[in-house]
């Protein structure tokens, strides 16, 4: 669950989230990613808490650093990825490139365990030896902590309608949302934030409009 009120993570997918850490104050975007503190908080409350996967490695001032480059490389990777989708282009090969240097990192693994059952437990609950498929918690490399963000990227580039990528429809917020709505009509980043205060705005415009 993200604790962190600072960002958001109802674009619809990890990639668009990523994207919303650019946020409009005022006329100045702002960067909600500006220190190696920051792109590990987001990473966290993002479900991705590399602290906890790598100790030693996130605990070292150059390698958070690293991280978070890497982080706004891909943010940037999706930005334009998002621009060439909505514009009805290819991506240019070299972000291509880029993201392929990420999804080929390994995410989360997999093994199989055979389990022995006890004679005993075989005759009573009549269940025999067995595989079970479990899998690792985390990723097996550092960079791969960012593998599902660019997954996320992959599957918006392949799988999503394009004409259902959009940014917000407030002319103060720059939010991007992939919209998974039945009508296909979602016009606002979220309701609480952005579609409330353009309903109040409209009601207040019907009203003050003279008859
Ligand atoms: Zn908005």
């Amino acid at each position: 669950m993200n604790q962190d009120r600072r960002f958001v993570f109802d674009a619809g997918t990890l990639a668009l989230d990523l994207l919303n850490t650019w946020r409009l104050d005022g006329d100045l975007v702002q960067d909600l990613l500006g220190s190696p503190e920051d792109g590990l908080a987001w990473l966290t409350a993002a479900g991705l808490p590399v602290e906890a996967w790598f100790p030693a490695f996130s605990s070292s001032p150059p390698n958070r650093r690293i991280l978070l480059d890497e982080a706004l490389w891909l943010r940037q990777d999706i930005f334009v990825i998002t621009q060439s989708l909505v514009a009805g282009k290819l991506p240019p090969p070299q972000t291509v490139h880029a993201l392929n240097r990420i999804l080929i990192e390994s995410g989360r693994s997999f093994r199989l365990h055979s389990v022995v059952i006890t004679s005993e437990e075989k005759r009573n609950e009549r269940i025999q030896d067995q595989l079970v498929l479990s899998s690792d918690e985390h990723p097996s490399s550092e960079l791969g902590v960012l593998q599902p963000i660019a997954l996320s990227a992959a599957l918006l580039a392949t799988e999503a309608n394009p004409l259902r990528i959009r940014q917000c429809a407030s002319e103060d917020c720059i939010y991007w949302f992939l919209d998974t709505s039945k009508s296909g009509r979602r016009r606002w980043c979220s309701m609480a934030r952005c579609g409330n205060r353009a309903k109040v705005a409209k009601h207040y415009r019907q009203r003050s409009t003279p008859l």
